[in-house]
């Protein structure tokens, strides 16, 4: 188990895990990184990227939208946090994880020694469908090529996927959930490591504990770290 700091133990209660750790101090590595390609140019691409999401009509979730969900955080971030699609408050303020599963995401990065701003957050979708229904196929086709372009552009060291709709679409398995969490995966190449969605441990408080394995899990597999 990583050593935790006092902050990290607080957020830890946050989360409704208690444990037994040591009191040495530890930090989740969470260093940006910098690339090849010329700053303005990515900026560019960034921008660019925001603008066809912004304006995108490529599948029929445009027409119920109050606003798109492109990501937020670090575009240079080290970690990056994929989720499933926007519900309604994110839907509202064009923000992913906001609300009573966002505040439990924030402690959740906090327990890894991570603040919200210095990871990046995405969902598979940007627009949110219909009575948060699951994505379906040709919403995920149409969708996924957005993220796709994030990812590259962010070129993050490790993948932290929640729940079970973010996993299959983006590693393309139909895995049970239950199997694919406590194994590192992978995509394109970058480390991947699923857990459950906040929203799901909200319902379903003891299986904070299994998420907390994970979480522990996703730090021994960041790159330069123990
Ligand atoms: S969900 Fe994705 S593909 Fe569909 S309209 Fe929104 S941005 Fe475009």
């Amino acid at each position: 188990m990583a050593n935790l700091s006092p902050l990290q133990r607080q957020y830890l209660d946050r989360m409704g895990v208690t444990v037994w750790v040591s009191r040495a101090g530890a930090g989740a590595g969470s260093e940006t990184k910098s690339g090849g390609v010329e700053p303005e140019a990515e900026n560019e691409q960034w921008l660019t990227l925001g603008e066809e999401v912004a304006s995108c009509t490529r599948c029929e979730l445009h027409r119920g939208r109050t606003n798109t969900v492109f990501g937020v955080g670090n575009q240079k971030a080290g970690w990056l946090v994929i989720g499933e699609a926007p519900g309604a408050e994110e839907d509202r303020r064009g923000e992913p994880f906001v609300g009573r599963a966002g505040q439990l995401l924030n402690a959740m990065l906090g327990a890894m020694g991570l603040a919200r701003e210095e990871v990046y957050i995405a969902n598979i979708l940007k627009c949110r469908p219909p009575n948060n229904r699951d994505p379906s196929a040709p919403e995920v086709a149409a969708c996924e090529g957005y993220l796709k372009r994030q990812i590259d552009l962010i070129r993050p060291a490790l993948i932290l996927v929640l729940g079970r709709i973010a996993a299959h679409n983006l590693l393309k398995v139909e895995t049970p959930l239950g199997r694919m969490r406590g194994k590192p995966w992978e995509w394109n190449g970058i480390p991947v490591v699923v857990t459950y969605h906040p929203a799901y441990l909200l319902r379903s408080p003891a299986e904070k504990r299994k998420a907390w394995q994970d979480l522990q899990l996703a730090l021994s597999l960041y790159p330069g770290k123990s």
